[in-house]
């Protein structure tokens, strides 16, 4: 089949991996100029890590890999309140498939492995769309028309397949009340090793963690109220108003960003839809079931999206078969994984004093042994994938 994949994140150039392995002709219409590299840690692990086991990936995503040894929240003065030894927590849970990785060496990797072998059209994507019995007519950005099988929207939460097939955003997507903006320093002047970083007061959470020796990434996390992303341009601003007069090296990262620098900035949202088809068009990854990043699975529910319904389309008679087949493997689990994510949002980022006193002691609680290996197992989260 000839397949218009839209979107070439997480979830697109897996499904292109798997389609072309199939014996299929996909062709992915990426919006943005090049590959997308922006992005913070994700913890990579569970489904997605059996995929790309499957693909042959592991070996690459172990040398790219960013170990983050140690979790260590810190107040103003920077007095650790709680340190977590994710290494620990990992051998006591007897889980060796787990890495931390940089968004965007998990995109490069899967990027890598379609390049030579999938057309892929950068800054082009669809203006509209018909359907009929048998095919996609398909119009682009560029002014170009074609005609498909069928049509996979993997384009991510503002999804554009979404809004020509399926109904407006306002539909699906469930703002959570937060927002947050990733960027990069220089190195500060302290010596974080390997650790992941983090300063937490009711509300906002601002993390850093270095990623190369002279780049760092800062995340940075907060309550708000409003979906509405502001433009680039005012993006520095509105982050040094809401950053102003915070303790810890706030000040120090903010003397390091300067107006004109690039932040990546989104909601915490999760998109809810009842039906992930319609006719000839499908959808996967955070355009159909954003977990939201507090999840720590939305790449991995991308890649388990995109391995189901490649498995899917080989093993039915009808796409509507297929799609109808990677809805009962997978929407258990999603259900359960948005569930999990909204009742952890304010542990993520805490409404009280209080509430971070009590997740203090928790987090110390999980290092003494005999919780260890129960948390431990936590963080290697299982594969929701059939055994081969
Ligand atoms: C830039 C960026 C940074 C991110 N950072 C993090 C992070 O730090 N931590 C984390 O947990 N998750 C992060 N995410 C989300 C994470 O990548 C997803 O949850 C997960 O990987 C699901 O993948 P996906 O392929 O469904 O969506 P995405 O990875 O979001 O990919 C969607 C792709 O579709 C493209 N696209 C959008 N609109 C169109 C269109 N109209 N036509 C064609 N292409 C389009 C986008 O440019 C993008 O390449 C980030 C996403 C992006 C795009």
């Amino acid at each position: 089949m000839r397949i218009l994949i839209s979107g070439a994140g997480v979830a697109g150039l897996t499904l292109a991996y798997w389609l072309e392995k199939h014996g299929h002709e996909p062709i992915i219409v990426e919006k943005s100029a090049d590959i997308r590299t922006e992005g913070y840690m994700i913890d990579f692990t569970g489904t997605g890590w059996d995929v790309a086991e499957r693909m042959g990936l592991i070996p690459v995503i172990r040398e790219r890999a960013n170990p983050a040894e140690n979790v260590i929240y810190k107040n103003g003065q920077d007095k650790v309140t709680a340190q977590v030894s994710v290494q620990k927590l990992l051998e006591a849970g007897g889980g060796n498939n787990f890495v931390a990785l940089n968004r965007r060496d998990l995109v490069l990797t899967l990027y890598e492995s379609v390049r030579d072998k999938v057309e892929i059209c950068f800054g082009k994507s669809i203006e509209g769309l018909t359907q009929s019995i048998d095919h996609v007519e398909v119009t682009f950005s560029d002014g170009s028309s074609d005609r498909f099988d069928l049509h996979i929207g993997c384009d991510g939460i503002h999804s554009n397949t979404r809004k020509l097939v399926f109904g407006p955003a306002s539909d699906f997507v469930h703002h959570l009340g937060y927002q947050f903006a990733i960027f990069q320093i220089s190195p500060l002047q302290y010596d974080l090793a390997r650790s992941y970083q983090m300063h937490v007061i009711p509300n906002l959470q601002v993390a850093v963690y270095p990623t190369t020796p002279d780049k760092w990434l800062v995340f940075v996390l907060f309550k708000h109220d409003s979906p509405a992303v502001p433009f680039q341009k005012d993006r520095i601003s509105l982050l040094k108003e809401r950053l102003e007069g915070l303790e810890w090296y706030v000040p120090e990262i903010l003397d390091k960003i300067n107006d004109g620098d690039y932040v990546f900035q989104d909601t915490l949202t999760q998109v809810q839809m009842a039906q992930w088809h319609k006719g000839r068009v499908g959808i996967i990854g955070d355009a159909a079931y954003c977990p939201t990043l507090i999840s720590g699975q939305g790449a991995s529910m991308a890649m388990a999206g995109a391995y189901f319904l490649a498995q899917a389309f080989e093993q039915c008679e009808s796409h509507e078969d297929a799609f109808q087949m990677m809805d009962a493997q997978l929407r258990p689990h999603i259900d359960k994984i948005q569930a999990s994510a909204r009742s952890f949002a304010s542990t993520f980022v805490p409404k009280s004093y209080m509430r971070m006193a009590l997740i203090n002691v928790v987090l110390r609680l999980s290092n003494a042994s005999i919780f260890r290996s129960l948390v431990g197992k936590q963080i290697t989260v299982n594969s929701i994938l059939p055994a081969k």
